[in-house]
């Protein structure tokens, strides 16, 4: 049985998102996920642990997750001599990727670039990335295309901004949706176990367990 996956996070773009890096430290392979901007910050991090990345992973597409990812793909492209794949979020997001570059320059991201994943990720897929299974799933209300990332063996998930510390992602965008959001936290979150950490999108990680239990917004959630 080899280590349990390392997660560490750098906080990127005015929006202070956590981008993820998720890595294996005996064979120093990783993914990125979620590199919203800052990108010189992210090569440094990459380059100081020595880590080769496997894939860039994406849960929704917004700008603060997303817009470095143009150039973080660009430039380990060149530095690990082959492409590196983009992977998700959902097809449904495929217009807030394609808006990125402008929706980012209004949130003063520096450098924020449209992006084209080479492949969008459905619900109920199985990623084989570090030498593990990462399961993905679909949870739809923040934004249409929303997805998570789970490493169950770990106990680790990367939930973007559908599950906070106390509180849920926020739904009041044009296509956003608090009854779907909650349906879905129900259906494809809490059905995990409560060891399960959970890294969000921004502030504090947590754990399913403590949610399950002190969110506010999951009680009752049976009368949906
Ligand atoms: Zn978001």
């Amino acid at each position: 049985m080899s280590e349990p996956l390392r997660l560490s996070v750098i906080q990127v773009t005015p929006l202070r998102q956590n981008c993820a890096i998720v890595s294996d430290e005996t064979t120093h392979r990783a993914v990125v996920i979620d590199p919203g901007g800052d990108v010189p910050r992210i090569l440094d991090t990459i380059a100081s642990r020595g880590l080769f990345i496997e894939a860039i992973l994406l849960t929704h597409g917004h700008p603060d997750h997303v817009c470095g990812v143009a150039d973080l793909r660009d430039a380990l492209g060149e530095r690990q001599g082959a492409a590196v794949p983009v992977l998700g979020p959902g097809i449904e997001d495929a217009f807030l990727c394609a808006g990125a570059g402008q929706a980012g320059a209004t949130f003063g991201i520096a450098g924020a670039r449209d992006i084209e994943p080479d492949r969008y990720l459905s619900d109920g897929e199985h990623l084989e990335l570090l030498g593990r299974r990462i399961d993905v799933r679909h949870v739809p209300g923040h934004s249409p295309g929303h997805i998570v990332f789970v490493a169950q063996d770990d106990r680790i998930a990367v939930v973007g901004d559908t599950l906070f510390r106390n509180v849920i992602g926020r739904t009041d965008f044009p296509y956003g949706d608090q009854r779907a959001l909650l349906a879905a936290i129900r259906d494809k979150l809490l059905t995990l176990p409560d060891d399960v950490s959970i890294l969000p999108g921004h502030g504090m990680p947590s754990t399913i367990g403590a949610e399950r239990q002190n969110n506010p917004y999951l009680q009752n959630l049976d009368t949906l």
